[in-house]
């Protein structure tokens, strides 16, 4: 007889194994599936999905790395202290994040345990439906669950013509392995990962040249956070090309030559590697989801409703696989609101809440709406903004780079927004998110006292420029 689960988790990603600890945690008789090839020391595929092995956790690890080497090259002589000229031991930069992958992921295995979740190795796809639950394939065992949540995520877009062997041309996982600094750096993609990867190798050495397609650089954000960002990063020796077409590419034994078109004509150019970062696709192929009458939608991701149910009952989808941010936060929001909405709770994700990190240097961050969505839709709004130049801590420090915008309703004083560059705007934006969760206005943070001397005064003296009343700037 098949083994039976209360739940069945695909996919063991930041969405998938938090998903499956809240389940177990609330008594479901739990199991999550992971197919992935990075094998841990049992030749088991490892828990943590893109974010652990090949995402957020190893490009953070290369980020402060390259950070601290770029700081022992000039913000230590800036300071008094000498140090010789850095030298970089890429294997050993790599191996250190090679064995926080390992130390994190294993970890899983070992909530896994202590929250009672049977880890399943072995791809899942559906077979059908019986009085049992759903029946879904794991590798060549078939197991029923009355419930099935898919958090299978998300791999990185391909472009044609473009082949990614991870080697000379790479994608995120290629990307994070690179074994020594490529003299030139390509990278097609100016998002989130096209800026850190290209940060971290900038910062060990490498020439780099980012071709982006749009017009603008990072859309997404407020522009004049883009601005700015596009200021320091160009500074900082990033060449970032926006309006560009790219053509043939052409892979040598040694080297990647890209064609490529901008306003002033057709350019050609050399590369010792290249990087694709041009988005990231759903995963559902595999799934054999046409045989349940699984809906996907027409780009790709599974259809959901705002509970991150599908259209089969008993089938929810959580994380990259269904739509709103490609974030692990965000997949680990919507997993735990699965789980508490199966167990009779009020399981809800707050999409107007969830924050935005780049982790460049300076960092960036954001919650809410931009100043142009809001022109957009003809809102009445205040802005205060404040630059980290006039902060003490941010000098003593040695960042005064950026600044924090706080954007709030010019009726009601709620914040509609806050938007943020600066050293440790990833640690920043929280106040704002917890703030914005509460339905709180730019007056209650002004009113609550901020420790002095830190970075976090510089969104209270946002929130006070947004009533026309900072006292420091
Ligand atoms: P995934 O993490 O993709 O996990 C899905 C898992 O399902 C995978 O392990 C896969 O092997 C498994 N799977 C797929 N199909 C099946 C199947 N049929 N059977 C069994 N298993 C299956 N986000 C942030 O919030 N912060 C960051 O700093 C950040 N940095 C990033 C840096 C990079 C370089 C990249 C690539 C991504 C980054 N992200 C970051 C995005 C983040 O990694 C994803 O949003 C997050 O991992 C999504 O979680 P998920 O559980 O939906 O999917």
């Amino acid at each position: 007889m098949a083994k039976q689960f209360d739940v069945l988790v695909i996919g063991g990603g930041p969405g998938g194994y938090v998903a499956a600890i809240r389940a177990a945690q609330l008594g479901f008789n739990t199991a999550c599936a992971e197919s992935n090839p990075y094998a841990d020391p049992k030749g088991e595929p490892r828990l943590g999905g893109t974010c652990l092995n090949v995402g957020c956790i190893p490009s953070k690890a290369l980020l402060h790395t390259s950070h601290l080497f770029e700081e022992a090259g000039h913000a230590f002589e800036e300071q008094g202290i000498s140090v010789g000229t850095p030298k970089i031991d890429v294997a050993k930069m790599i191996g250190r994040k090679s064995k926080i992958v390992e130390q994190l992921t294993s970890g899983i295995k070992g909530l896994f345990k202590k929250n009672k979740v049977t880890f399943l190795a072995g791809h899942g796809s559906f077979v059908g439906k019986t009085d049992g639950g759903w029946q879904v394939k794991v590798g060549e065992e078939v197991v029923e669950a009355k419930n099935v949540i898919v958090a299978t995520g998300s791999t990185a877009r391909h472009l044609p013509g473009i082949p990614v062997d991870n080697k000379l041309v790479c994608d995120n996982i290629g990307a994070l392995d690179i074994d020594s600094v490529p003299k030139r750096l390509g990278l097609i993609g100016s998002g989130v990962i096209g800026l850190e990867m290209g940060s971290v190798w900038k910062r060990l050495g490498a020439e780099v040249t980012i071709l982006e397609a749009m017009d603008s650089f990072l859309g997404a954000a407020d522009q004049d956070l883009a601005k700015e960002a596009l200021k320091l990063f160009t500074k900082q020796g990033l060449d970032i090309k926006l309006s560009v077409k790219v053509g043939k590419v052409t892979v040598g034994k040694k080297s990647v030559t890209v064609e490529y078109e901008t306003k002033d004509g057709a350019q050609k150019v050399e590369f010792d590697r290249l990087i694709v970062s041009v988005g990231r696709v759903p995963n559902t192929a595999g799934l054999n989801a046409e045989a349940v009458g699984l809906k996907i939608d027409e780009r790709g991701f599974i259809d959901v409703d705002g509970h991150n149910q599908t259209n089969l009952p008993g089938v929810w989808a959580v994380g990259d696989v269904v739509r709103g941010p490609m974030l692990a936060h965000k997949a680990m929001e919507e997993g735990v609101a699965v789980a508490e909405t199966l167990a009779g709770q009020k399981g809800h994700t707050n999409f107007d809440t969830i924050p935005w990190v780049i982790y460049t240097s300076p960092e960036i961050a954001w919650v809410g709406k931009t100043e142009q969505q809001l022109k957009a839709e003809g809102a009445a709004y205040k802005v205060g903004k404040i630059p980290f130049m006039a902060n003490g801590r941010a000098l003593g420090a040695g960042t005064p780079a950026g600044f924090v915008k706080m954007i709030a309703d010019a009726n009601t004083d709620r914040i509609l927004g806050v938007h943020i560059i600066g050293s440790n705007a990833s640690e920043l934006i929280g106040e704002a998110v917890v703030t914005m969760e509460f339905a709180g206005a730019s007056e209650d943070l002004a009113r609550i006292c901020h420790a002095h001397p830190t970075l976090s005064e510089v969104v209270h003296e946002a929130a006070l420029a947004v009533d026309k009343r900072p006292l420091h700037f």
